[in-house]
Formats: C-alpha cells, structure tokens, sequence
C-alpha cells in the first residue's frame, strides 16, 4: 500500500484580501510514486494548484501537509527537506536556466548546495550521469555548453536532470512539453514516466492537453479542473474511457480523431456556450451550468460537491443518468 506523501485539504486561493478565488474547496492526495495529471482549460487554476503544491504560492485558507505534517507547522529543517523533495519543472526552459552559466554550473550548483556531493571530481561525475539519465548523450557535448546552444527539447531535459538532482519524491512538472516541438513531446513524457518508474518519484503533470496526460501514466490518477474547482478525479484508465462529468465529456470528444487516449470516439459533445465565465462573477449553484445541455433548474439553483460514482469522485447531480446515456451511446441528447 502507498503511502500518502502530500495532501491538501480545503484550499482556497485568492490573490488579493477581498478578491476572486482562484481555487476553491480543493482536496487532493498524493501518494508516493504515484502520477496525477491535471487537466482543464487556461484559467483553471491548475498552475496556481502546482505553485502551492511546491510552496511558491501559500493558501489563503486550507492546508497542505507533507509526510503528515501541515507544511506552515515545520520546523526550518522540516520545511528545508519538504523543498527539497518538492521539486516544479517549469514550462519556459530558457527562462528558467541562467543565460550565463554553463549546463554543468546550472546542475552542480543544487547538488553542491545540498551537499549531495564533495569535490569538484564527484560534481563532475554525477552531473555526467544526470545529463545520461536524461538522455544527453554523449554527456561530453552537452556537459560545457550554454542553454542558448541547445534546443528546447534539449533545455527541457536539463531541467529535468536539475529536479532530479537533488533525489525528489514529487515532481510538479507545469505544462513541460508546450514549448518544444511536437514531434519532441511524447519521448519527453517518456523521460518523466521513466523517472517515475525508476526512481519511484511522483509526478502531478499539469497540462491543458488530454492527450499527452494519457502518456504519463497508465495507472495514474486524472484530475479535471474547472474555473478552480476539482469536478471530476478517477484512476487515469478509467476516467479517459468512461469521462462522466460532461465539461470532461466535451474535452475527451474534442481530442482530434486518430488520437487514441483510450477513450471511445464520439460525437462532439455540443455545449450551449463556447465563453468560459468570468471567474469575477461566477455562475451560482453548479459553475458549469450556464455551458451544460444536461443542466436542470436545480443546478442553477444548488451547487453539487464531489461525490462517488461508479468508482469516479464527480460534481454532477445527475452523473449516473448522463453515465447511462453513455452506455447505450446516446451521447448528447440531454436528459
Ligand atoms: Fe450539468 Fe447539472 Fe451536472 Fe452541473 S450538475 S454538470 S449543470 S447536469
């Protein structure tokens, strides 16, 4: 049995004393060597959710816990070691490596700093064996070069390597592959799922993109977010082949044709509005309501929490008969 490495229990973020929530009412549990993926639309929250989750951002309410304990509760030493395993892979590689330092300087300067190594010889050494871990080989023509001199994919690795370095149990990796060519996508998620798989590190990947959520993890857990709130979490498998919220419904029936994330093909789920609503002023009773064909004169009235269904957690009054619809293929008629 895992055991749980992070929770979170009832965040709530806002960025001003009297301003909108960003994230409200989120739970979430990660246990160790587990991958979650995080999916919705810009605007979600599900950045804001990975800079809490690695202490760049602090909750306006809520607590996160690391290894049992509430993270604002640690000691120095605690907190030095929560950092530590907590490590985020940002989504802008050329902004997050230091223009002027070499490959070798940007990854010897955690390991030396944490005291994971010694000697210059011993920094050497281990920086070669993360540039092959990543897959920078031969490690001699990456080792001494500048992060201008490399590809986006290349840079990418490298900050993967610096995540890894200082020997992680989580990993925050926000949108890591949508700045590198798409061709250079699926083996960089690849790296991550190897990472996973090899050093037992857990991964929450943050991604707008279904499809490349599917490549992280076969035994994963998903979670859809929706103007800041979780509306559906279910193992990974089972979420993509049997969506039930139907704000995920219309994102699985958008993934283009010939794209296999395990899910049925199916009609286009049709939404009664493209325009997301403004977080500002948000729908009262169920935030998807105003977008949803399924919607009935309780969801703008009542706001429905997460709840089980069929071994999903969904916010969704009326799941099991949306489920039902599904399975005799009658997708898109509302109920
Ligand atoms: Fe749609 Fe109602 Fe379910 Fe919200 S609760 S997703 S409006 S059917």
């Amino acid at each position: 049995m895992m055991n749980n490495l992070l929770e979170i229990s009832q965040l709530y973020k806002s960025f001003s004393n009297h301003g909108e929530m960003i994230l409200r009412g989120i739970n979430l549990t990660i246990k160790e060597g587990e991958s979650v993926a995080v999916v919705g639309e810009s605007g979600c929250g599900k950045t804001t959710l990975g800079k809490v989750i690695v202490d760049i951002h602090q909750p306006t309410s809520g607590t996160v816990s690391y290894r049992g304990k509430n993270i604002r509760e640690m000691n120095k030493k605690e907190y030095r070691e929560y950092r530590l395993k907590v490590q985020m892979v940002q989504q802008d590689s050329f902004a997050a490596l230091n223009p002027y330092k070499t490959i070798y300087q940007s990854l010897k300067a955690p390991i030396v700093a944490h005291k994971i190594v010694k000697s210059e010889q011993e920094a050497r050494k281990t920086v070669s064996a993360l540039l092959e871990d990543v897959g920078l080989t031969p490690t001699s023509h990456f080792i001494d070069k500048y992060p201008h001199q490399l590809s986006g994919g290349q840079r990418q690795r490298i900050l993967i390597a610096r995540a890894i370095s200082v020997k992680p149990e989580i990993i925050v990796a926000d949108e890591p592959v949508s700045m590198v060519d798409v061709s250079l996508r699926i083996s960089l998620l690849k790296l991550l799922r190897k990472m996973n798989e090899k050093y037992g590190i857990s991964f929450v990947y943050i991604t707008h993109d279904l499809a490349t959520a599917r490549y992280i993890s076969d035994d994963g857990k998903l979670i859809v977010m929706y103007l800041g709130e979780i509306v559906e979490l279910a193992d990974i498998t089972e979420a993509t082949s049997n969506p039930l919220h139907p704000y995920f419904r219309a994102l699985i029936a958008a993934v283009p044709k010939g794209i296999n994330i395990g899910h049925q093909q199916m009609p286009a789920l049709p939404l009664k509005g493209v325009d997301i609503p403004n977080i500002k002023q948000l729908p009262k009773g169920c935030i998807f309501h105003p977008r949803c064909i399924y919607a009935k004169e309780t969801c703008s009235q009542n706001k429905p929490l997460l709840r089980n269904c069929n071994n999903t957690e969904v916010a969704c009054f009326f799941a099991e008969e949306i489920d039902n619809l599904q399975q005799e293929n009658e997708i898109g008629h509302p109920v």
